[in-house]
């Protein structure tokens, strides 16, 4: 049975033929290359060809006149002469290689949800501790987000190729509504600081329900592309 991966989240196909479609990221077959015959099935015909095991539901059998050689790996062209990589060039690459993105998503991520139950709190029992608090919560959301927001910028060029699939175009919106609506947020609390007191709580309310839950697609998606399930 061949595996096929895909070039862009790097999920492992196995069968005969790509498939038609990544079930992660969601770039066509075209995207897939082939990485090679599983171990069991290199081992050649006759007897040992039974080792495949739990390959049962290949249908093809490799002709007794295979050679029993593996499949070469994809040759490589000849190596570019790479320029030496600019400081600034290092320093995106390091971050991509140390998961800056996932690591740094982690502080939006956990405070956003203590912050938007503190404003509901404050909301429902007219607790303007609570609504200080939230506020508070926020401001740390704002610092974090110029780094989360380039991380992601900087892993989706370089580890996904700016690959434009529905998935990556869905994860992007996300992330610019979750920010979006946490500038929004703090900005009318610091014009009117009694905004959960007046007529228009609930749109207040509102905006950071859609800035948790954008922040939760968001997520998602990101653990989609990790956990390749
Ligand atoms: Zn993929």
């Amino acid at each position: 049975m061949k595996k096929w991966q895909c070039s862009v989240c790097k999920y492992i196909h196995t069968g005969e033929t790509p498939p038609d479609k990544c079930p992660v990221c969601g770039v066509g077959s075209e995207k897939f290359v082939l990485l090679e015959d599983s171990p069991g099935a290199q081992e050649g015909a006759g007897a040992s060809a039974k080792l495949a095991g739990p390959a049962a539901d290949d249908p093809i059998s490799r002709p007794a006149s295979k050679p029993l050689t593996p499949s070469p790996p994809k040759k490589p062209g000849p190596l570019p002469v790479k320029a030496p990589a600019s400081f600034y060039e290092r320093i995106l690459g390091l971050m991509v290689k140390h998961h800056a993105h996932p690591v740094s998503v982690h502080i939006p991520n956990g405070i956003l949800p203590a912050a938007v139950v503190l404003f509901i709190l404050a909301w429902l029992f007219d607790m303007d501790l609570f609504v200080k608090a939230g506020f508070i919560n926020l401001i740390f959301v704002i610092l974090a987000l110029p780094l989360v927001l380039f991380s992601g910028v900087i892993e989706w060029k370089k580890k996904y190729n700016q690959a434009a699939t529905t998935l990556f175009k869905i994860k992007i919106v996300a992330a610019s509504l979750t920010a979006t609506a946490c500038l929004i947020s703090v900005s009318w609390y610091l014009i009117d600081p009694q905004v959960l007191s007046s007529s228009s709580a609930w749109i207040f309310i509102l905006v950071n329900i859609v800035m948790l839950a954008a922040a939760g697609i968001a997520g998602h998606i990101g653990g989609k592309l990790v956990f390749k399930d």
